[in-house]
């Protein structure tokens, strides 16, 4: 069985070293002590090697059934469900007034990630729900307020987000859901969703759907789109649970991976709903959501690289294949270990440079939704606005290719599924697709948030990473990181005036270059957060504060990415600079 240990000591060091998180001044961060945080950790590594872990392979083999209405889990999950919700890990981060633990989200997203490591199919049912709580907790009337979020915080009740319809999946525009207004103020909801995570399952005793439906007068496209909140069962005033509403599972999708996370096609015929938020702006509303459930899965993406990372470093001990070219290793043994090759090392520095790069840009990105939500911070909301496709799109994609990578390693034993490298393959490959699948963050990310605010925020990045540079680029011992980092923040900015001047002429030429782009961006966030732990890290050893082994560590872990990742920004800006004509050159009745 694969194994898994939380990644504490890494995870400490991005939250204590590199964010110095008590010194930040957001309203919360004074109680993330060392000593607190790092017990939270471990706590929850406990959880996740004893509860979570065990139950991945198992949940991926077994996956879910539905049978009379209703989806079966995998065999375990309702107790591992049980003992989520006991531990209190459910309400982490949600708001003390409706029974959350009002811990930052910082710490719910480093928790998260000890979990969907773990588990990600399983996270999931509890991922979602946060999802759900979040855009119910910032739009959602006082009533509504009381009477969902104490239960969806707890978990007893689970919540889900219902945007795809066959015909209208990106283009939500052309969805067909109809909420038609009700005499005692709520909506009859019509319509088909497909692809539904955890639409249906057995772990909660009711489940609150947030639907996007058309209600009348809205007009065409997504601007006549508004939000419900339609449960499973209806609540009465006292909180006891009512009728059956009239939304059913209609079946299952058998998919890639996430077996354990049930994929539903739902049934609205009539569905009491509620309106959330602003009539016709369900789009702003959904957003809340799905922007956290975007960061949420570009943490999927470098969690389960983690997951598949630490079973290929096993690996790499203990097969036996081949003689080190300098000299034999193991002389006593038949061969050397694999990871005396070079390129197994290649490998596995690929992996591990990506995920703790990742990791830190992730941690990043939610201490500027804190600083955001606690502070009022406009300028870290402009900035996680811009950064939030980079993190979905760029580490999914590099997650994905990172699993891969950790399924090399195990050479044809890789491929065979008793062995778990499969699974991590499989289970990372969705989130490429799910959440606005990655060439739409792309757009996203080229179309709509470079020009965000006149540019600001993007021009905000800049500065950042300027300043960094500034400051550090006579330290000697910082020019492995300040040099690559300097080079290819010119190629994104260079990348960046080549769609100002060439996109409004033809803005193909910028939508040819938006994958690119996101890509050319993901290098330069992670060289930048590298950047910033090589000097936590320099700065740790010339205190004399710390373990030496891990900062050197450290230190040989960023230099690596610089100078073997950061210089792929040339080769994106040499593609984006060749505009559209080479990727619009053939008709369409020439492929
Ligand atoms: C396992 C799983 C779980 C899911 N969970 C949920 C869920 O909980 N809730 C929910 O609402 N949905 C969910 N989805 C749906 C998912 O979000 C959609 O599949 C996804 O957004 C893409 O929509 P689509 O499949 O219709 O692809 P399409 O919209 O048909 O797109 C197909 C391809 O074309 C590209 N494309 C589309 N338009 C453009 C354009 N203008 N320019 C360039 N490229 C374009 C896309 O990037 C994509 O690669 C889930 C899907 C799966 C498979």
């Amino acid at each position: 069985m694969p194994v898994f240990n939380a990644p504490v000591q890494d995870i400490q060091f991005v939250l204590q070293d590199v964010l110095n998180v008590t010194a930040t001044g957001v309203p919360g961060y004074e109680e993330l002590e060392a000593d607190f945080t790092s017990a939270v950790l471990e706590e929850a590594g406990k959880v996740a090697r004893d509860v979570l872990a065990p139950l991945n392979a198992s949940g991926d083999a077994e996956g879910c059934v539905l049978e009379n209405g209703t989806v079966r889990t995998p065999k375990g999950f309702d107790a591992a469900f049980a003992a989520m919700k006991d531990g209190g890990w459910t309400a982490l981060d949600c708001d003390p007034e409706y029974g959350g633990q009002g811990l930052p989200y910082l710490m719910g997203t480093a928790v998260g990630e000890i979990f969907v490591a773990a588990n990600m199919a399983f996270n999931m049912y509890q991922g979602l729900t946060h999802g759900a709580y979040s855009a119910i907790h910032t739009h959602g009337t006082d009533a509504q307020k009381a009477m969902y979020l104490p239960k969806m915080v707890s978990c007893e009740w689970t919540g889900t987000m219902n945007l795809t319809e066959p015909h209208a999946g990106t283009d939500l525009g052309m969805m067909r859901t109809k909420a038609e207004p009700q005499d005692d103020g709520s909506y009859a909801i019509t319509g088909q969703k497909i692809f539904i995570s955890a639409g249906e399952h057995d772990l909660a005793d009711n489940i609150i759907h947030l639907v996007l439906a058309k209600a009348p007068g809205g007009g065409d496209g997504t601007k006549g789109i508004s939000l419900f909140i339609v449960p499973k069962f209806l609540v009465n005033e006292d909180g006891s649970l009512g009728d059956r509403n009239g939304v059913s599972v209609g079946s299952i999708e058998h998919k890639m991976g996430i077996h354990a996370n049930a994929t539903c096609v739902m049934n609205y015929d009539g569905a009491k709903g509620w309106l959330l938020g602003d009539l016709h702006k369900g789009m702003k509303a959904m957003f809340t959501m799905m922007n956290e459930a975007r960061l949420g899965v570009g943490l999927q993406g470098y969690a389960v690289a983690e997951a598949a990372y630490q079973n290929a470093v096993v690996y790499a001990r203990e097969r036996l294949q081949g003689r080190d070219v300098t000299g034999a290793k193991n002389p006593d043994g038949p061969a050397d270990p694999l990871i005396v090759h070079p390129d197994i090392r290649r490998a596995l520095m690929d992996q591990k440079s990506f995920v703790e790069g990742a990791r830190a840009f992730t941690f990043w990105g939610a201490h500027l939704i804190d600083r955001s939500v606690r502070m009022g911070d406009a300028d870290a909301e402009g900035l996680i606005s811009l950064m939030t496709p980079v993190i979905k799109g760029f580490q999914t994609d590099k997650g994905f290719e990172m699993a891969v990578q950790a399924q090399q390693i195990w050479g044809g034993h890789g491929y065979i599924e008793e062995n778990g490298m499969s699974q991590f393959v499989r289970d990372a490959r969705i989130a490429q697709i799910y959440e606005g699948a990655n060439g739409i963050q792309a757009l996203d990310l080229v179309g709509r948030k470079l020009a965000q605010d006149g540019g600001k925020h993007v021009m905000a990045f800049f500065e950042i990473v300027k300043t960094f540079i500034k400051e550090h680029q006579d330290d000697e011992q910082m020019k492995p990181f300040t040099d690559p980092l300097k080079a290819a923040s010119k190629d994104l900015q260079a990348a960046a005036m080549y769609f100002m001047q060439n996109g409004v002429k033809n803005p193909n030429n910028a939508l040819a270059g938006s994958y690119d782009f996101m890509h050319m961006m993901g290098h330069v966030c992670l060289g930048l957060m590298w950047a910033r732990m090589g000097k936590a890290a320099l700065d740790g050893l010339a205190a004399g504060r710390g373990d030496t082994a891990f900062l050197e560590t450290k230190i040989a872990t960023g230099r690596y990415y610089m100078a073997r990742h950061l210089p792929a920004t040339g080769m994106h800006l040499a593609r984006i600079e060749s505009g559209a004509d080479p990727v619009m050159a053939l008709a369409a009745d020439a492929f």
